[in-house]
């Protein structure tokens, strides 16, 4: 049975554009992985530290049959062939940011994996590229996706034209 994921992309460094086109092209090729969707590009600023450029993210839509420990391996491994490197600081500029945002219904709290993921509900740049691909989901804890777009305070997020 397949789980429907959606996960979060950004990026603010080396072709912003270019590494989130990429990273969904790398996302459409997982093993026993169907891509079903796909967000359009956002520029947004960045959160926390200010002295970073701005960032560019989308949002898939995933049905797979990996579990959700084995897709966060596989987005880690995507994150690290485009050239993330890890960085001390929270929040700093990342090549590539790839975010397990929902897996199904499924709740997760472990130490390495918490889904939903923390935080998204308030995020603009995940809300609002997640309510163009998806119908009125709940999330899990924080309620209708729908609500959740009302809410969400849009700071700077402007739609991208690509071709
Ligand atoms: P944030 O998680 O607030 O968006 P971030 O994306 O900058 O911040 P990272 O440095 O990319 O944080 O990730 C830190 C750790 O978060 C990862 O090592 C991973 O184990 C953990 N993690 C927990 N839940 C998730 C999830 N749902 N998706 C991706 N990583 C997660
Ligand atoms: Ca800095
Ligand atoms: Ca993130
Ligand atoms: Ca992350």
């Amino acid at each position: 049975m397949t789980v429907r994921a959606y996960i979060g992309i950004g990026s603010n460094l080396n072709d912003p554009v270019a590494q989130v086109k990429e990273a969904a092209e790398e996302l459409a090729l997982l093993p026993d992985s169907l891509l079903v969707a796909r967000s359009s590009l956002y520029r947004g600023k960045p959160m926390g530290p200010q002295d970073q450029p701005d960032y560019v993210n989308a949002v898939v839509a995933l049905d797979t049959l990996l579990s959700a420990e084995d897709l966060l391996r596989a987005l880690q491994e995507i994150e690290r062939l485009q050239g993330r490197e890890r960085d001390t600081e929270r929040w700093g500029p990342r090549i590539l940011d790839l975010d397990l945002l929902l897996y199904g219904k499924t709740v997760i709290d472990t130490p390495g994996l918490r889904v939903p993921h923390p935080g998204m509900h308030e995020r603009d740049f995940v809300i609002i590229p997640l309510a163009e691909i998806a119908g009125n989901l709940n999330i899990p804890g924080h309620g209708l996706l729908t609500t959740l777009i009302n809410q969400v305070e849009n700071h700077s997020l402007k739609k991208l034209i690509t071709g």
